[in-house]
């Protein structure tokens, strides 16, 4: 039995955890769930996988939960601890009883619960892609160090995982990694009529069914940019031998490139349970509940290169692992700023990555003893706050220039 701690488990890719779970009660028991406030899911969650504690990061939903708790489920022994003290929550990801942590909540807020997971030489099966932008450095280190395994459940690396050579280190076997993106709602618009588009158009992704914050980076094609950051990580390559290859089917979640011509890819379809199963189940091969991939009914794959003029999120992100030091930090946690700003009808979506290059630019150009490449999880956060205070004083200043 895997004892396993789910970070994020109201969300889109918790759900997708869960009805995987749900299918092999003989392999894996629930033992934590971690949400923001949703209590509601969260209840019924609860009832469905019975695990020991519960986290909730909004102290009000936390106490709401507890009264909730009491009133319908009349045996003690049933009640699930609820923690929402800070700390004690990030610590769930670090208990002696828990195999397995999916670190799923969503952005930086995901950071320190990833962090004590590597740091306490978990199995991590990693979805918030930002832990790796913001810290991949020291999150690697602490990997190598605890003997911590990271198995992306992002659906592009664990492609590449599940090509890449089990006894070869991908630096030497592997020419190039190839990421396959859909494109977004966005990849045919015409550049004119970016200007006026909404969030709900943004949130409307045409294959993959995803949180608000992943939906509008996969329309800006930031999505695309942060997964690139995160194969430098994972995969140790650096960003020359990282290509983006547009494919608005979403069948090939990546390739690999190999030395002799080869090029393998991993199939399915676009639905998070296959990652999510393989890495559960992984070494093993277990059921999703996908349906096969039938490829004579879906007969023509596509594959285009991507618009960077369109798309310049892509090309920021690029442009930061090039950069490397604090660069990625600053364009996540800029992202982060900007995607909330669009998202509450502040910002509009070309001011997205206009956002992202002026805060860059700023803290770039202030990199004194600051903004050194930071050399503690504490660091990482107290750097990401600065950033954040940036953007957001950028926001006023884009903002309210009055069309000039
Ligand atoms: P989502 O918005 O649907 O869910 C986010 C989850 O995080 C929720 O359970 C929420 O309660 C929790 N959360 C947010 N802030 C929190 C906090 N401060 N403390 C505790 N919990 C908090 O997002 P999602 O689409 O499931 O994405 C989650 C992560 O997975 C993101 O990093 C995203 O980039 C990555 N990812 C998602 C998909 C997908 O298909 N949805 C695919 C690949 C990678
Ligand atoms: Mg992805």
């Amino acid at each position: 039995m895997k004892k396993i701690a789910i970070f994020g488990s109201t969300g889109s890719i918790g759900a997708s955890t869960l009805a995987v779970i749900e299918r092999h009660p003989d392999r894996f028991t629930v033992e934590t769930l971690v949400a923001h406030a949703r209590i509601d899911v969260l209840l019924t969650q609860i009832r469905q996988f019975r695990p020991r504690q519960v986290g909730v990061a909004d102290p009000v939903a936390a106490d709401s939960l507890r009264r909730q708790l009491v009133q319908t489920e009349p045996d003690p022994s049933l009640r699930p601890e609820v923690i929402d003290e800070a700390r004690a929550l990030v610590e769930l990801a670090a208990q002696d009883d828990v195999d397995v942590v999916v670190a799923a909540i969503v952005g930086t807020a995901g950071l320190a619960s990833t962090w004590a997971a590597v740091s306490a030489g978990k199995q991590v099966l990693l979805a918030n892609k930002e832990s790796l932008v913001a810290a991949g450095a020291l999150m690697m280190s602490a990997a190598e160090r605890t003997g911590a395994t990271i198995i992306p459940i992002d659906s592009e690396h664990n492609a590449i995982f599940q090509c890449l050579p089990v006894d070869t280190a991908p630096t030497k076997a592997v020419d190039k990694l190839i990421l396959t993106a859909s494109g977004g709602p966005f990849r045919t618009l015409p550049a004119a009529a970016f200007a006026e588009i909404t969030p709900e158009a943004a949130c409307r992704h045409p294959n993959w069914s995803m949180g608000r914050k992943i939906s509008v980076d996969s329309a800006t094609m930031m999505n695309k940019g942060l997964e690139v950051i995160e194969a430098a990580w994972l995969f140790g390559m650096p960003a020359a031998r990282i290509d983006v290859l547009v494919h608005p089917e979403s069948i090939v979640h990546s390739l690999v490139q190999f030395a002799d011509g080869s090029v393998l890819a991993q199939m399915g379809h676009p639905d998070m349970r296959t990652p999510i199963a393989h890495a559960l189940g992984w070494p093993d091969r277990i059921a999703s509940g996908v349906g096969n991939l039938d490829l004579r009914a879906i007969g023509t794959l596509c594959f285009e290169a991507p618009d960077l003029d369109r798309f310049p999120c892509l090309r920021l992100a690029y442009e930061a692992l090039e950069h490397g030091g604090v660069a990625p930090l600053t364009v996540n946690a800029a992202n982060e700023i900007a995607v909330a700003a669009f998202l509450d009808g502040r910002l509009s979506f070309l001011q997205i990555p206009e956002l992202i290059a002026r805060t860059r630019d700023t803290v770039l150009e202030a990199a004194d003893a600051d903004y050194t490449q930071p050399a503690s999880i504490a660091d990482v956060l107290a750097l990401d706050d600065r950033v954040r205070s940036v953007a957001t004083a950028t926001i006023a200043r884009i903002t309210g220039r009055g069309g000039r």
